[in-house]
């Protein structure tokens, strides 16, 4: 039943989270509490990794492009940010939040980043830097990924686990019509059905599971009894 419930939820084509139509765009834009907890962690990281390789301007203007997918929000520079990194971040952001995560892009970043290493002695190439960046955008979204998956497990797990409890109190319930007079009970018999049903009911799963099953073992010795003493009964009296 649990699988069954697993491979329906990931045949969804529906988020987890917040229930929109998932795509890889969603799972980078999903508002979920979960989610933004990890895109914040993850930009955190980011801004740190673009602080101590890039200059400030590239740096802003990538982070501002994240934050324009993310949330919508309005790209704008000061007047002192360079016209060329103004220009390729408006380019880049036409091209769409999957060519930035899917790694596609412009010539120009490179070519601002070369500047930039140039300007400062710094030897790594701006090519290396660029496939960095790219890669730390991938992680981000593979991280947002793991979250949205943890979070699936747990829905799952919850879900299961009231559904339990549901078929659980059912059963205790019917078990309850079930019980005879405590005369025709054995002393645990009675003992064990002295239980108040309320109680019962409130109880942990594994608690409630296991009284049902020893509810119904001792509520089938005495069943079994019953029609054993209703045959010799009829036997008695009509032997043929
Ligand atoms: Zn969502």
């Amino acid at each position: 039943m649990k699988n069954m419930k697993r491979r329906k939820h990931s045949e969804s084509d529906h988020c987890p989270n917040c229930g929109a139509l998932e795509t890889i765009e969603h799972v980078l834009q999903c508002p979920a509490v979960s989610q933004e907890d990890e895109m914040s962690v993850q930009l955190h990281d980011f801004s740190e990794f673009l602080a101590s390789t890039t200059s400030v301007n590239i740096k802003e203007s990538i982070i501002k492009l994240v934050r324009y997918f993310r949330y919508k929000e309005v790209i704008t520079f000061d007047p002192d940010v360079p016209q060329g990194i103004i220009d390729i971040a408006y380019k880049q952001a036409d091209l769409g939040q999957s060519a930035l995560y899917g790694g596609f892009w412009l010539k120009g970043w490179q070519l601002q980043q070369k500047e930039y290493n140039t300007r400062f002695k710094i030897r790594h190439s701006a090519k290396t830097w660029l496939v960095q960046v790219i890669s730390k955008l991938q992680d981000t979204l593979f991280n947002l990924w793991l979250t949205r998956n943890r979070n699936l497990h747990h829905n799952e797990e919850s879900n299961f686990s009231a559904e339990e409890h549901i078929r659980l109190n059912q059963e205790i319930n019917d078990i309850f019509t079930r019980i005879p007079h405590s005369r025709l009970l054995s002393l645990d018999g009675r003992r064990f059905f002295n239980a108040k049903k309320e109680i019962l009911l409130k109880r942990k799963r594994r608690a409630k599971s296991k009284w049902v099953r020893e509810a119904n073992i001792i509520l089938e010795r005495y069943e079994r009894e019953q029609t054993n003493q209703s045959r010799s009964f009829i036997s008695y009296f009509a032997p043929d």
